[in-house]
């Protein structure tokens, strides 16, 4: 299996200089190396490979000393960079008739990373030693697994440093047998509930961090445009928004682990999300939970740990009594599902789960060739 390790990453001032020394070397060379494959693809209609300019690479360092400090490696995958986006355009003639425009040149702010391969670096605990470049201090939350193939440092733009490591051959992570089943419900009020009852709230942490983003946005706006104090209060609402976006993803990685450890079948609903959003009061709640982003690490999880989930049309679920089928018809603020035919008494959102997995139960049993059970 395939696995991409990120860590955000400490350094001294000096590696820090150091590193933005082969940013801009290895910007310097994309654009060199982008400007001779079109200056020669506008002479004769094609251009030279990727293999070709690779061969230039010593050439080059020794007319421009500079270049030796980098990695030959590192140089190497600009020049891989340089072939991709070529290959984009490509792509992008085919499909326009022949009118694309060349992959653009990379500005200062635009190019934020360097790649080094097998060669030039090593792992020692918490800390990642690049030759000529320095220490990195990994603030490491779980350990690198399997084979690194490739070790990318790249700069945010507030100007953090993050370490990912790309390997091959990572060992499968055992999950306990069972045949345990569940339905989520993703809520307004809570970020889901499951058909077991339990009730998932969005963390309080990130509440927190909206607060703060919204603070930083309108003192932003109070901010005189061009001055320098606006440009600072600008990197701070990047800076909040980077925190809100790494801590949704933190949460919503640990609660589709939660579902994965202890269930073998998991049903949710097909959810239109772009559809939901569009109406306004759910708007808000929506978009910050995320419930798209937890769908998609579900499945891929599940995918890995040979566990199943389904998803099932979203019809009726919470209008319907999960005890005996009857519609219940409640607008979205009645948060108490009581039904008048069975006197059945229960959250909104746990009869709209337990729904949810009874309906993905029929779906899967008609499709393993038994008779859905209305
Ligand atoms: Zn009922």
């Amino acid at each position: 299996m395939r696995r991409t390790y990120q860590y955000r990453a400490k350094i001294s001032k000096q590696t820090e200089k150091n590193c933005l020394e082969w940013l801009e070397l290895c910007r310097t060379l994309y654009n060199l190396a982008l400007e001779q494959r079109i200056s020669i693809y506008r002479q004769y209609g094609k251009t030279i490979s990727a293999n070709e300019q690779k061969k230039q690479l010593p050439e080059l360092k020794m007319a421009f000393p500079e270049f030796k400090t980098v990695g030959s490696q590192v140089l190497q995958d600009v020049i891989e960079r340089v072939d991709r986006a070529f290959q984009g355009f490509y792509v992008r003639l085919n499909q326009r008739n022949g009118k694309a425009g060349f992959p653009r040149f990379k500005s200062r702010n635009r190019y934020d990373s360097f790649t080094l391969k097998q060669a030039g670096w090593r792992l020692e605990g918490r800390y990642l030693y690049v030759r000529n470049l320095g220490r990195f201090k990994l603030f490491l939350s779980r350990p690198v697994e399997g084979d690194i193939k490739t070790v990318t440092i790249r700069r945010t733009s507030t100007g953090k440093w993050f370490a990912s490591f790309s390997c091959d051959n990572v060992p499968a992570r055992e999950y306990p047998a069972t045949t345990r089943e569940v339905g989520i419900d993703v809520g307004i009020k809570s970020f889901c509930v499951d058909s077991d009852g339990s009730q998932i709230n969005n963390p309080e942490y990130l509440k927190q961090s909206l607060k703060l983003l919204r603070r930083r946005q309108r003192s932003l706006s109070r901010k005189k445009k061009g001055s320098n104090r606006r440009n600072k209060a600008r990197l701070l609402v990047t800076s909040a928004h980077e925190k809100i976006a790494n801590q949704r993803k933190d949460f919503l990685h640990k609660l589709a682990n939660y579902y994965i450890q202890r269930y073998q079948t998991i049903y949710i609903e097909d959810l239109n999300i772009k559809g939901m959003v569009r109406n306004r009061h759910l708007a808000r709640s929506i978009s910050d939970s995320s419930w798209g982003m937890f769908f998609n690490m579900l499945s891929s999880k599940a995918e890995e740990a040979g566990r199943t989930v389904v998803k099932v049309p979203p019809h009726n679920t919470s209008q319907i009594c999960s005890g005996c089928g009857e519609k219940v018809p409640k607008s979205l603020s009645v948060r108490v599902h009581r039904c008048p035919f069975c006197n059945l008494v229960l959250d909104r959102d746990i009869n709209a789960s337990l729904n949810i997995l009874r309906l993905g139960q029929s779906l899967q049993a008609s499709t393993d060739g038994i008779p859905a059970v209305a």
